[in-house]
């Protein structure tokens, strides 16, 4: 008889009680044969308060550098280089954990490193995606082919590693992490910015020189009041998910494409909870009316949908699609970008390939809001038109953007000044010294 089928396993208190018994018997039955348990069974959470932050109650005041909002794609380099640099820093992210599109999105399989056979995205990016992969055993492509088609040389990683390396990487650097807050109100000091946020028994005061935006959607720019682009219907959103077959992350199961599945969202918008909340519903409600069409189990299922296009920035340079495919070379270009135009409709997705040889940049004035001081973004809400976001906004240029970013705000806050008035070629050589390259001339 299989064990299965005993009518006491069937009962789940006596079922529970008996698995609880034969867990203790383990443990004791290991530790008397003095066998070493080998998982972790116990572990601490740090003080609650570190250097620089001073706390009564629910109410926190944090003296800092730099304060990055949006721990994805970008704000995550973003903080990383920062902290590096040696600026105090935070970072906030209204989620459990950091990645943004990578993680929560489960788009997974960040892109583009590389055009024409050579690498054209290095840095932190770079490093944490690398060791992603080393330490999962997965592969990198070979940067030195050109693939037959752009995504195949996207990196697949294992998403759950990705944040746990991300956060590693952050208490490295000294940066510290605000999960589940997000600020509430900003107002101008005399140098720099008072950030009063809030988290569910958390209220936090943060006063900061340099704030950089990586909400995706510019929300920190939005709530300062300057002005933001915005398509009258956005892309869809996708919702990823898996019915059938095991999710095994960071291994693409069928040749070419063996992702997660996606279905479409329509009108998914990202910019405040009301909004997003409906956009979860409505894709996890497809997810199930496919489930049961199919038949089939459901084995994996992302927490949000991914959204593709909010708002973006009217920053000092907007940058074009005529700046994006012909590759300009920006005077003031801090990284490199590569990707097809890439807009999603309602009917689908046509990429356009950029013609062979063609590498964009991206200049430093197209982070930076018209006529602000003091705050920078970086991500998908750069200042573009619509089309030249559509390629742009892919993770290896946002993670780009995030680190240019990174090391904008923290020379701004040491030398006391604004990002767009930090010398060029300052930030060029430390974002050289920490592995970016810098676009070349040609
Ligand atoms: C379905 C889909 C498929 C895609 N395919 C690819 C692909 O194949 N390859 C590729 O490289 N890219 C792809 N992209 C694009 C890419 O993933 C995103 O454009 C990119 O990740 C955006 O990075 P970001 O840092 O700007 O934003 P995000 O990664 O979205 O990060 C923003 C972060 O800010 C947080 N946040 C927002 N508001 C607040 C707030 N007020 N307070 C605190 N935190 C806040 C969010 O929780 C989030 O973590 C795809 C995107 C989608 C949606």
């Amino acid at each position: 008889m299989e064990e299965n089928n005993h009518p006491e396993n069937n009962d789940p208190s006596t079922g529970r009680r008996r698995f609880i018994q034969q867990s203790l018997l383990g443990v004791a039955g290991a530790a008397g044969a003095g066998m070493a348990i080998t998982s972790t069974t116990h572990v601490a959470v740090a003080a609650e308060t570190t250097e620089g932050e001073a706390q009564t109650g629910q109410d926190i005041t944090d003296e800092i550098d730099v304060l990055v909002v949006g721990g994805g794609s970008a704000g995550t380099i973003a903080a990383i280089q920062a902290g590096r640099a040696g600026a105090r820093t935070l970072v906030m992210e209204r989620a459990s954990y950091l990645g943004g599109m990578t993680t929560r999105g489960g788009v997974c399989f960040p892109g583009l490193f590389d055009a024409w056979g050579k690498q054209i995205i290095a840095g932190i990016g770079w490093e944490l995606v690398k060791e992603c992969v080393d330490l999962d055993g997965g592969t990198l492509p070979n940067f030195a082919k050109v693939p037959r088609n752009h995504w195949m040389n996207q990196v697949h990683i294992n998403q759950f590693l990705y944040y746990l390396l991300a956060e590693e990487k952050c208490a490295q650097a000294g940066v510290r992490i605000a999960y589940h807050e997000f600020p509430q109100q900003i107002q101008k000091t005399a140098d720099g910015w008072r950030v009063d946020c809030a988290g569910f028994g958390t209220r936090r005061r943060v006063l900061c020189k340099q704030i950089v935006d990586c909400t995706g959607g510019a929300e920190v720019v939005g709530m300062l009041d300057l002005p933001r682009l915005r398509e009258e219907e956005t892309q869809p959103g996708s919702i990823q998910f898996l019915l059938g077959q095991a999710n095994n992350p960071g291994r693409p199961t069928n040749k070419g494409n063996g992702l997660l599945h996606a279905i479409y969202v329509h009108g998914a918008d990202s910019s405040n909870s009301r909004t997003v909340t409906e956009a979860s519903l409505t894709g996890r409600k497809a997810v199930l009316d496919k489930m049961r069409k199919t038949n089939k189990r459901l084995m994996h299922l992302q927490p949000e949908p991914g959204f593709r296009e909010s708002f973006r920035i009217v920053g000092e340079t907007m940058i074009t699609v005529n700046d994006y495919t012909s590759g300009r070379k920006f005077d003031d270009a801090i990284c490199n970008a590569f990707y097809p135009v890439d807009l999603h409709t309602k009917t689908g997705v046509r990429p356009k390939p950029l013609k062979p040889g063609t590498v964009p940049t991206i200049p430093l004035s197209a982070l930076i809001p018209k006529g602000s001081r003091n705050i920078i973004v970086a991500g998908r809400c750069v200042s573009s038109d619509r089309l030249a976001n559509s390629g742009l906004r892919v993770q290896a240029p946002c993670m780009a953007m995030g680190q240019a970013a990174g090391v904008a705000a923290a020379l701004a806050a040491k030398k006391k000044t604004t990002p767009l008035e930090v010398p060029l070629a300052e930030i060029h050589q430390l974002l050289a010294k920490h592995g970016a390259i810098i676009p070349s001339k040609e």
